[in-house]
């Protein structure tokens, strides 16, 4: 596979779930490439309370940082691959998308998939 398919991102950000959907059926590429993106997700679900609870911007962002700090620790320490609940929620969790949870996910999400993986 030399032409790597690049829609993913696109897609991701600018198209209902449903078109998405659609063109991951026909896409091995961006199939896996959703594949990453659905265990960043399942690790945003983690606080996701934190956002629905908390409506006004600087908890959100006091959320945020918790959260890249929380990243941040866990791949230093290997928290995540220790940690077996955790890593049962990234293989078993559900299949919310990011956009489900009402994220930012054009910044935040794909950064952590370029970064992280
Ligand atoms: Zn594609």
């Amino acid at each position: 596979m030399e032409n790597k398919c690049s829609k993913y991102e696109g897609l991701f950000i600018f198209s209902t779930e449903e078109e998405l959907m659609k063109h991951l059926e026909e896409c091995p590429d961006c199939r896996a490439e959703h594949e990453k993106m659905q265990k960043v997700s399942n690790l945003i679900g983690e606080t996701k309370f934190y956002y629905r609870s908390k409506s006004n911007r600087i908890r959100k962002l006091k959320a945020v940082c918790a959260l890249a700090l929380f990243m941040f620790f866990s791949a230093t320490f290997g928290v995540v691959n220790n940690d077996n609940e955790l890593a049962d929620s990234l293989m078993y969790g559900d299949t919310l998308t990011a956009e489900d949870l009402g994220f930012p996910v054009d910044s935040y999400g794909l950064l952590m998939v370029d970064d992280e993986f």
